[in-house]
């Protein structure tokens, strides 16, 4: 196993956990171990909310060369390593390669060159008559990660704080820790000023919690599942703490017309198996209009037999295993109660036996109070739904997630007045390009606050207001 880490990184330096326990990390492929992880407890996360706290002092009062240094840094760091970090992901994760190396050369990277450049123009302080009303850093933050995605959730949270003057005790999936660690590792080596991230491996209900409810913490920075987000939440408000809570979906796309079916079904089954269905945006509901079902259903079974499944390394590979027994018997579960529930399940592959695999699957007649249209599965499930034309909104609307949805139509007018009607944060039009740019998040259950861009910044920001402030 080439990947051991055995101690937290805390204040620039690798300090072994206090109960000294690691935890090993399985491949979910092979469902053997292929690295481990330190696993700490409420004193690693005092020590590293103590670094934070002191490096915080300075930095909070950093210029914008010293930030944009070390921004430039982390994309130097991370475009010569997009290669072994994919690899790790793949490992760790059972992510397929390809879609692990497109994910780690592309958001992360732009995220970093954007932060750099709205740095130069980010105005962190303005006035209004005679009073001064100023951006500050709001303090220390917790970033806590899930393992779906591994880098580019722990860079923009790292990377946005950084920008914004914060320091960062981050706390990754004790599923998925490696990735966390190799970055880290990398920016150390490079020259990380100590402090400004702090990286504390374990799990939620010990280290997570302990991070949440430290009085050193002013920010958390959290993407998980909708509960998780809720009991963090609840403790961060005890303590009056703001949040930033990007959680899970079930975003419906929207087909409204014949002519754009084609289309619109092969990006729907593109972003239903990204990740193996382990993507927070997938588009897991498919909604079209009653006339259209037989013909949505069979190009969706086209597109879901093309689906080559087998080992994450492979570059051929689109369907791995999921990331553990736990999430594949999960799965498992909800789709058997699909069937339970009266559900026709239209496609179902044949899948390897070793490895945490599930079954790509196709459902119809499905209906919105069944789980399989209500729960997230975080596996390769399509829900296929259909109503009168007048009635599609609503049934795309009924979900107790606001995360993204995709609507589809070959008159543009039409498909932007369907599109205003969605209570999603993140809405694509025809297939429309993914801006990093963008303020990035959702509605109702999927969570509170943005990231990305300038709106990611300004989450870790607070204003101070003084009257008769001006200079
Ligand atoms: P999870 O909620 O189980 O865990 C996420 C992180 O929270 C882990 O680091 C975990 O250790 C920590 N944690 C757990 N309990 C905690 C507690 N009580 N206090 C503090 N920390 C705690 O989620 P997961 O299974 O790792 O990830 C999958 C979920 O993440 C899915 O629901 C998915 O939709 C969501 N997700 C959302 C987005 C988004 O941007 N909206 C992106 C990726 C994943």
């Amino acid at each position: 196993m080439e990947y051991q880490f055995d101690r937290h990184y805390i204040g620039g330096n690798w300090v072994a956990p206090h109960s000294n326990a690691v935890l090993d990390v399985e491949n979910p492929f092979l469902v053997e171990a292929c690295g481990s992880a330190p696993f700490g407890d409420e004193h690693d996360v005092d020590l590293a909310v103590r670094a934070a706290s002191t490096a915080f002092e300075s930095w909070q009062h950093s210029s914008i060369a010293q930030r944009q240094q070390v921004l430039r840094m982390m994309h130097e760091v991370l475009v010569a390593n997009v290669e072994e970090l994919a690899q790790l992901w793949a490992l760790e994760v059972g992510t397929p390669i390809t879609t692990a190396r497109q994910a780690t050369s592309f958001l992360p990277v732009k995220v970093l060159e954007d932060l750099i450049t709205i740095l130069d123009e980010f105005s962190f302080s303005s006035t209004l008559g005679t009073t001064r009303v100023d951006r500050v850093a709001v303090g220390p933050v917790a970033a806590i990660t899930p393992w779906n995605y591994p880098i580019s959730q722990l860079l923009i949270k790292c990377a946005s704080a950084i920008a914004a003057g914060c320091t960062v005790v981050a706390k990754p999936s004790e599923i998925a820790p490696l990735c966390a660690f190799r970055l880290v590792q990398l920016f150390d080596k490079q020259g990380l000023p100590p402090g400004l991230i702090n990286l504390v491996g374990g799990d939620g209900p010990k280290v997570g919690d302990a991070m949440v409810k430290h009085p050193g913490i002013r920010f958390v920075s959290f993407t998980g599942s909708t509960n998780t987000g809720r009991s963090i939440a609840a403790a961060a408000g005890e303590r009056l703490v703001r949040t930033c809570l990007e959680l899970g979906g079930k975003s419906a796309s929207i087909v409204l017309d014949e002519q754009i079916l084609g289309t619109a079904i092969a990006g729907t089954v593109g972003s239903c198996s990204r990740n193996t269905g382990q993507t927070c945006t997938a588009l897991t509901r498919l909604v079209v209009p009653a006339n259209l079902l037989d013909m949505a259903c069979e190009l969706a079974v086209s597109h879901f037999a093309n689906l080559v499944i087998g080992d994450p390394r492979d570059e051929s590979t689109v369907i791995g295993p999921l990331v553990s027994a736990k999430q594949r018997e999960r799965a498992l579960e909800i789709i058997e109660s699909g069937e339970r529930q009266g559900a026709e399940k239209i496609f179902s592959a044949k899948v390897p036996t070793t490895g945490h695999f599930v079954s790509p699957t196709v459902f119809r007649n499905v209906e919105p109070t069944m789980r399989i249209a209500r729960d997230e599965i975080f596996a390769p499930v399509l829900s296929i739904l259909s109503a009168p034309e007048s009635e599609l909104v609503d049934l795309a609307n009924d979900s107790d997630y606001g995360l993204a949805a995709s609507v589809w139509g070959t008159d543009t007018a039409q498909a932007l007045s369907v599109a205003d009607q969605i209570d999603a944060g993140t809405i694509t039009v025809n297939g429309g390009a993914f801006n990093p740019a963008a303020p990035y998040g959702g509605l109702k259950q999927s969570g509170l606050g943005r990231e990305l861009g300038r709106f990611g910044l300004e989450e870790f920001l607070e204003y101070k207001t003084f009257h008769g402030g001006v200079r």
